[in-house]
């Protein structure tokens, strides 16, 4: 019996899933672990036994649709842990041999690392890394395609042997692997040309990433934050839908203290969404002059509140309030902000826990838009508690493994850090502070600053700008994310990912 195991690296594409399946031969066992999960489904799949990396930023609710005794839960920041279950499973489990499929993710250090545990355990495994260009080819023939530099190009023998090919532009040459014992699975690191394979005999499937993107090729992408988060916020209200269900509606509490404008606007908004999920919400609008005492005892109340499911503290607060009590007086279950010190220590430390949304919003929307994350430089502008900081140490945990950069007001030569940047996120809520200049042609640019700008010839008297000086960065930057219209939906659309969360109880189990 073969197992196969569908892994993370955003899983494999769902063809690949099913014609894996098709092709490995029933009854095959599948496991499934956090991004693979969803690429299972996707594929129509129903895994026999589903593994939850805690440390993902993937969705890991998805694991509550299973029965508990087929449900495992791992930490697999340290050393592939997910990997390793998935292979001892299937091989406890009485499969001879096991074929691991996963995203591709350009992780040429999990490839390495998945590689030397076939060597270590020598059983028939394979590893099948996937982009999205997948192409079968059948000896004899010659394919050619245009090189994915640095990136992981899978060759996978399909039907019956013998199988022999020979390529060009991969790290290491495929002629002579032993195909039928695919202990070394059939990953490769693609060098900086193109990439051909010669089929002498048999079958191949050959999977690598899509062409470069226009960005790459010198085009511009605008990223369109709204459509990003509408897809977010579908899967959200069906998900809802289902929580209905069974009887509970998911719950957020909004506190507002204060007439703040842009508070009051970003409140009507979120609530305006949560409605559109199917999800209630409950509104306590206090005054100005509210003590910081009725505050905390209206937490305290909302904590103890079963039909409350997240709290909201919407911020700034008046200033006679401390912030830190305030926040450190919601229940860490009920944190869908995440800001209490508990989440921030989850996130710290890369164990599962709330997720702040204009962060988490940042890291999905790069993600959305196939944006390389792992050893890519990443400089973010500003260090504050609820964007920066979170932030940086999101897109430098080992799941996203960039090098990050952090700049604030006391960084000397700015702009000299900032054009070395492949991703740049700006949060300083400074308008148009980062201009052409600062820019690395081609680079990623997430604008996530909101700043009020007097116009007087809007109806409100002001225009939303964001910190980027949107033209002249345009015509640079690969990736360039709008203010309105980029960030701040995303935001929005995390924040109902995290009520539901909170509301299936996943994270905290
Ligand atoms: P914040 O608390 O004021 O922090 C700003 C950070 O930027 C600080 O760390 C500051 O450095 C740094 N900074 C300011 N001017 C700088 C400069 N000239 N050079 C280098 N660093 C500079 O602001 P925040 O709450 O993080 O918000 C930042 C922006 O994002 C604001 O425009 C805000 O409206 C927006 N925002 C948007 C969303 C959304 O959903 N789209 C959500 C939250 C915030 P120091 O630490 O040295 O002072």
């Amino acid at each position: 019996m073969r197992g196969i195991a569908f892994i993370g690296g955003d899983g494999p594409p769902p063809d690949l899933c099913r014609l894996l399946v098709e092709e490995a031969g029933r009854p095959s066992l599948l496991a499934a672990a956090d991004s693979g999960l969803i690429a299972a489904e996707a594929a129509g799949l129903r895994p026999d036994w589903v593994l939850g990396d805690m440390d993902s930023l993937g969705d890991l609710s998805r694991l509550e649709a299973y029965p508990p005794d087929r449900v495992l839960r791992c930490e697999a920041d340290k050393d592939y842990t997910d990997t390793e279950l998935a292979l001892n499973l299937l091989w406890e489990k009485g499969c001879e041999e096991v074929w691991l499929a996963g995203g591709g993710g350009g992780r040429l250090d999990h490839l390495l690392a998945i590689r030397s545990l076939f060597e270590r355990e020598r059983r028939p495994s394979r590893w099948i890394t996937a982009g999205e260009d997948v192409r079968s080819v059948e000896a004899p023939a010659d394919l050619n395609l245009a090189g994915a530099a640095g990136s992981l190009v899978s060759v996978f023998p399909l039907g019956p042997g013998p199988w022999e090919a020979e390529s060009s532009g991969l790290k290491w040459p495929l002629a002579g692997l032993p195909w039928d014992r695919g202990f070394f699975g059939v990953s490769n690191a693609a060098e900086a040309g193109p990439f051909t394979l010669r089929a002498i005999r048999g079958r191949f499937l050959v999977i690598m990433p899509l062409p470069p993107s226009p960005a790459a090729g010198g085009g511009k992408v605008i990223i369109d934050g709204r459509a990003a988060a509408r897809k977010i916020q579908d899967g959200v209200k069906a998900r809802c839908a289902a929580l209905r269900e069974r009887g509970t509606i998911p719950c957020l509490a909004v506190i507002l203290a204060g007439e703040n404008p842009a508070s009051l606007s970003y409140v009507g908004a979120k609530e305006k969404a949560l409605a559109e999920a199917g999800m209630a919400s409950r509104d306590y609008r206090l005054g100005e002059h509210v003590s910081q005492g009725e505050l905390l005892s209206l937490i305290e109340t909302l904590n103890a509140d079963r039909e409350v499911h997240g709290i909201l503290v919407q911020l700034p607060l008046p200033s006679h309030i401390s912030v830190d009590s305030v926040i450190g007086a919601v229940d860490p279950a009920k944190d869908v902000d995440g800001f209490h010190p508990v989440s921030v220590g989850n996130l710290v430390l890369g164990r599962p826990g709330f997720l702040p949304c204009t962060p988490h919003g940042v890291v999905v929307l790069l993600r959305e838009y196939g944006i390389p994350l792992s050893g890519a430089h990443a400089v973010v502008l500003g260090r504050s508690g609820i964007v920066g900081k979170p932030l940086a140490n999101l897109l430098a945990r080992r799941d996203l493994n960039a090098t990050v950069t952090l700049c604030h007001t006391g960084t000397r030569d700015l702009a000299a850090i900032t054009r070395q940047a492949d991703i740049l996120i700006a949060a300083a809520g400074r308008p148009g502070l980062v201009s052409a200049d600062m820019v690395k042609e081609g680079a990623a640019v997430i604008d996530v600053g909101v700043n009020r700008v007097p116009d007087p010839s809007a109806k409100k008297g002001y225009r939303l700008r964001g910190d980027v000086d949107f033209e002249p960065v345009a015509e640079k930057a690969g990736y360039l994310s709008p203010v309105p219209g980029g960030v701040g939906p995303m935001t929005i659309a995390m924040l109902l990912q995290n009520v539901l969360q909170a509301a299936e109880g996943g994270l905290y189990v």
